[in-house]
């Protein structure tokens, strides 16, 4: 049905502390509304040098292949597994959350076979078991697990397992979607293969893009395919001859030029503050926020020593019921929290904390509100 008139959509001002996206900052913002070019206009093709520059940056890589795909985290997470996974290659998956299980459907629709390695969801996933699966199928040839698992709040050992991974002649897929600048994500030291990003979480940037990096063991991979990368869109050699092209960029897509100011934004933003600050800022109002939880009785699911800081699991209270929270949260409070994934649904709230979000004021104004709500609420 068709209304008399439409008028233009005017969102609320709201506070972003779900598992993404997060608040973007209004710098990046503003940067989105400026003028768009040409997607080949050199002024456009010299702020492309720059931002594969700011993302070795904030990958800590000096990888040539680092750049940001047009499409949201997912679609890095396939970029990865469709260029990596040829038919018939064993993948070893680790499973600790919904995101594994999305990883695991990747390699199966790439013609792979996925050899699971499950961990309870709100644990990290567990070295010695990974290791027990590399040795029981020595020909498997990737290695793929989440860093930071938004749907439960765990934080896995990435140098660890890609150790492991090299011992045992496979690569990594590294979903790295919300690590990135939120926690120390070092993907040389560390020797991450294929690394896979996003730009609405601890960026602080729009939805839509996901930067990923590829070191020279996954790109000889990516070479020596004996099939083609069954999606044209995401085949990183046809997409390079846009990325890389040394003066001679080939159409490959059109850019999405404004996202991409945003995208330039946001890393101009953290470059300033600093990688390592950005961290330490993370862990600083994580403390905080876990702090006033305890303070108000809450307690935080996942064990200490694997805790998230920008993912903060609660455990809901007995007889508390989830929705109602979350409704008077934001349309009172203009506040948005998430909830469980999957089995958690109902169980745990997803407090975020991240890029832009993670402030001392939202932490304050999170912890207000909340126990103001389950005050009114418990009475
Ligand atoms: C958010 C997220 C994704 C997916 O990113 P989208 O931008 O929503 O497509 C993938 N993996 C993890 C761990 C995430 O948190």
């Amino acid at each position: 049905m068709q209304q008399s008139s439409y008028s233009s959509f005017h969102p609320p001002q709201r506070k972003l502390m779900g598992p993404g996206p997060s608040d973007v900052n209004p710098r990046i913002l503003e940067a989105l509304s400026r003028p768009t070019i040409g997607h080949l206009d050199p002024l456009f093709i010299g702020m492309m040098d720059e931002l594969k520059n700011l993302l070795r940056y904030t990958f800590q890589t000096e990888n040539e292949v680092t750049l940001p795909i047009s499409a949201p985290g997912s679609a890095g997470m396939e970029c990865c597994f469709a260029n990596l996974v040829e038919p018939g290659d064993k993948v070893i998956v680790c499973c600790n959350g919904a995101f594994g299980g999305r990883m695991k459907e990747n390699v199966i629709r790439c013609g792979g076979e996925a050899i699971i390695v499950d961990d309870p969801w709100g644990r990290a996933v567990d070295p010695a078991k990974v290791e027990a699966a590399l040795k029981a199928n020595p020909d498997a040839c990737i290695l793929a697990f989440v860093h930071a698992e938004t749907s439960t709040g765990a934080l896995s050992d990435a140098e660890a397992l890609t150790k492991l991974a090299h011992e045992y002649d496979c690569l990594t897929i590294v979903d790295a979607v919300t690590s990135l600048a939120g926690v120390p994500l070092k993907v040389d030291e560390w020797e991450l293969d294929a690394v896979y990003s996003g730009t609405q979480k601890c960026l602080s940037c729009i939805p839509g893009l996901s930067p990923v990096t590829f070191n020279e063991r996954a790109m000889a991979k990516v070479k020596n395919r004996q099939s083609k990368v069954q999606s044209w869109f995401l085949d990183l050699n046809l997409m390079l001859g846009y990325w890389d092209g040394e003066g001679k960029r080939a159409y490959h897509h059109t850019a999405p030029i404004n996202p991409l100011y945003g995208l330039h934004e946001a890393l101009c933003i953290l470059y300033s503050e600093g990688l390592e600050n950005s961290w330490d800022r993370h862990r600083a109002q994580h403390n905080d926020l876990k702090a006033g939880l305890e303070r108000m009785g809450l307690e935080l699911s996942v064990p200490e020593a694997e805790r998230l800081p920008q993912l903060n699991a609660v455990i809901i209270p007995e007889g508390v019921d989830d929705s109602t929270v979350r409704n008077l949260l934001l349309t009172d409070y203009n506040l948005e929290i998430g909830t469980g994934l999957g089995d958690s649904a109902g169980k745990l709230w997803r407090i975020g904390l991240m890029g832009y979000s993670a402030n001392s004021g939202n932490v304050l104004y999170c912890l207000s509100a909340l126990e103001t709500v389950l005050n009114k609420h418990s009475n």
